[in-house]
């Protein structure tokens, strides 16, 4: 059996620059792209999943540049309108963006699950990895702040990341069922690497290894399993991960996401700029520009990460190869 199935794990922005990467240097039957779902909200009666919508948008090259999320092309006559209304305008949604929270709502409604809904969109829009729900059933991210608990969008939005964060938890996940593909795929004896996304490690990573059976299934994957660090220089790219790791009383640096992920590494992608903090690392370390910039970037970037998925030694590997 030929081992060429490569699993990434994702949140939305810098896991799909990645992604993005990977899908353009992989046949697209060997990339599955799993996204977290603990963002998914309901607004103005829609289910909204923004993890799955940026991934959708950026695989689809529909993604829009210029705001750093949504669409491209986007107009917003809807929101203007709500604005005139005295609506919720808290959560921005573009026309064409909207039409996506529509029909994945009606849809949904119907009983089509979110897997089956996200496929059907992405072969819709030319998308041509398939990129799947961690899970079907909802799982909430929800902060303990100091303004009190959260839920996630209040946090992530309408506060702009300004509460410091004490705590957080995946409501539902406890009861939550991991994808059975998902499932499949980390025991399949096709399966080349897992890729842990440079995502924020707390609101996009460990929702879906909190899902039960996940955190085992990698533990237990016959591939290495390889992150990227979403930390470049003590600072994230975009984003709260950096602000989030000193309120949890962590050091905002690429080694210590490498140990927040302990050991279900292999081996670790983090910045040539960081090479101090490779030092005493366990995951077997590689050293390469890790900012995404241009899109020649992603690609030899994820050129990077296959390579050093592919380097780690049979006997490096916490479980013995399955072949
Ligand atoms: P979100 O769900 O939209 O917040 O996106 P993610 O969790 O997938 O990504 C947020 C993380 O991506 C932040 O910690 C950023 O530092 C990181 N990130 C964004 N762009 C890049 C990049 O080009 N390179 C690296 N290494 N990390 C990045």
């Amino acid at each position: 059996m030929t081992r060429d199935l490569v699993v990434a794990l994702s949140g939305g922005i810098g896991g799909a620059k990645l992604a993005l990467g990977l899908s353009r240097i992989l046949p697209a039957e060997n990339l599955l792209v799993v996204a977290n779902t603990g963002d998914d909200f309901e607004h103005l009666g829609l289910h909204v999943s923004p993890d799955i919508d940026t991934l959708m948008y950026t695989l689809a090259g529909l993604d829009n540049t210029e705001l750093g999320w949504g669409r491209r092309d986007e107009s917003w006559s809807f929101m203007e309108t709500l604005t005139a209304l005295g609506g919720e305008d808290w959560f921005r949604l573009g026309d064409r963006d909207l039409a996506v929270h529509v029909e994945r709502t009606r849809r949904l409604r119907l009983g089509q699950t979110l897997a089956e809904i996200t496929s059907e969109f992405c072969r819709r829009l030319g998308v041509h990895p398939r990129v799947l729900p961690m899970t079907d059933d909802p799982v909430r991210t929800r902060l303990h702040t100091d303004e009190g608990w959260l839920d996630f969008q209040d946090y992530f939005v309408r506060l702009q990341c300004r509460p410091t964060v004490r705590e957080l938890v995946f409501a539902g996940a406890e009861s939550a069922l991991a994808h059975p593909d998902l499932l499949e795929a980390l025991s399949s004896a096709r399966l080349r690497a897992v890729i842990i996304c440079p995502s924020n490690p707390f609101i996009s990573v460990e929702p879906i290894l909190a899902v039960p059976g996940v955190r085992q299934a990698l533990s237990a994957c016959p591939a290495p399993v390889v992150a990227v660090s979403p930390i470049i220089g003590g600072r994230a790219v975009k984003g709260p991960t950096a602000k989030m790791m000193t309120e949890l009383g962590l050091q905002p640096s690429a080694a210590a996401v490498a140990a927040r992920y302990g050991d279900l590494l292999d081996a670790y992608v983090m910045d040539v700029g960081d090479a101090g903090e490779a030092e005493g690392l366990s995951p077997i370390v590689t050293l390469a520009p890790t900012l995404m910039t241009s899109l020649a970037d992603r690609e030899v970037l994820a050129r990077v990460v296959l390579d050093a998925a592919d380097a780690v030694p049979p006997a490096r590997r916490r479980r013995a190869p399955s072949s």
